[in-house]
């Protein structure tokens, strides 16, 4: 059942059935800045609470994201895959954090379907599948880290949120607020990010760890998507932007390489829609990106068995890469007027 963020779900109520309680904490593939920060920041209060938690990614994630407390502890999926397995069908609680349907946490999703655990969803994209949870589901919430926050203080416990839980949910609140520029982010936003400063961290640190770790490469692959693998289609005020896989292998692109590369079409003037493709092998993975009314979470869900938030969604296609580009150009012709 989805519960109004307002009814609440009691983490203390949930916890205090079990007397030591086996606790899951999983996030969408290819986790971001608010999945690992929201996972470990909830890993961490947890800890100071003197709960114990496992925290698991489907996926790998990338180089900049792997610093955060507790990074040491999170397991991948893809490498401890029947260890993983064995902790899920054991688990007596389990934390879905930043994603709206099991099929984003790849094969682990029938794991955790198929789980006797109570499950709690704690998330912020549109239009969440059910999947027999608890929730604390609020999708104008700028961020999962900021509802790991919230939670915190509708349980009275945020004497335990020290600098190594701020230090999560403050790098999950700065990159999905786009450095809390993204509608989503107001006054509340920044009174949270207030009280995580006064723990004692130092924000200037967190932003370097996770825009100052580039490599040449990648720097080389932003420069090369911009000036060769983009494309301006004024009738439509929209930026498309891909790369091949063999331009993968070029420029050596790891894990969040590509990471923030949809957001520079919507940096040009007039510009209200930006997509990337990437062929990705297996898959061909679009971002959608807005600025203005336009609705990418319909236009992913629409066309791309996608979804995600009004202004940041995403969707994937198992056409091949000139197909995608192909059926991506005539969707846009759908959307002329909302676009001008
Ligand atoms: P990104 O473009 O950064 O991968 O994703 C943008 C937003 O859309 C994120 O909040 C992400 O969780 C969500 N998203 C990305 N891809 C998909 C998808 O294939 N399906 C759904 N439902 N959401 C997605
Ligand atoms: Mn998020």
């Amino acid at each position: 059942m989805l519960l109004d963020i307002n009814t609440m779900f009691n983490l203390r109520s949930v916890i205090e059935k079990f007397s030591n309680p086996k606790i899951i904490i999983t996030t969408h593939h290819k986790p971001d800045g608010d999945a690992m920060g929201s996972s470990l920041g909830l890993y961490n209060l947890l800890l100071n609470m003197g709960i114990d938690s496992q925290v698991i990614t489907p996926t790998d994630y990338a180089k900049f994201l792997a610093w955060m407390p507790g990074n040491d502890k999170v397991l991948n999926f893809e490498y401890s895959a029947s260890q993983c397995r064995k902790l899920v069908e054991q688990a007596d609680i389990i934390f879905c954090l930043d994603f709206n349907k099991l099929s984003r946490i790849n094969e682990l999703g029938d794991y955790v379907q198929n789980s006797k655990a109570i499950k709690v969803l704690i998330d912020h994209h549109q239009e969440p599948q059910q999947f027999d949870y608890m929730d604390w589901w609020d999708s104008s919430a700028c961020s999962t880290c900021e509802l790991i926050y919230r939670m915190a203080e509708a349980e009275n416990v945020t004497s335990y949120v020290d600098a190594n839980v701020a230090r999560c949910l403050y790098t999950g609140i700065m990159t999905d607020t786009g450095g809390f520029r993204y509608r989503g982010t107001n006054a509340n936003t920044h009174r949270i990010v207030a009280s995580l400063l006064d723990t004692g961290i130092d924000q200037t640190v967190i932003h370097e760890m996770v825009f100052d770790g580039f490599s040449e490469k990648r720097l080389k692959l932003i420069g090369f998507a911009l000036s060769q693998r983009m494309e301006v289609l004024t009738d439509y005020n929209t930026v498309l932007i891909y790369l091949t896989a063999q331009d993968l292998l070029d420029y050596d692109v790891k894990t969040g390489d590509t990471e923030g590369l949809v957001n520079y079409g919507l940096s040009i003037e007039g510009i209200k829609f930006s997509t990337l493709i990437i062929d990705r092998s297996v898959l061909v993975k679009m971002s959608f990106r807005a600025k203005g009314e336009f609705n990418v979470n319909n236009f992913a869900k629409n066309h791309f068995s996608g979804g995600g938030h009004v202004s940041a969604a995403g969707g994937s296609s198992s056409d091949s890469i000139e197909t995608t580009i192909a059926r991506f150009k005539k969707a846009l012709t759908l959307y002329e007027n909302e676009l001008q």
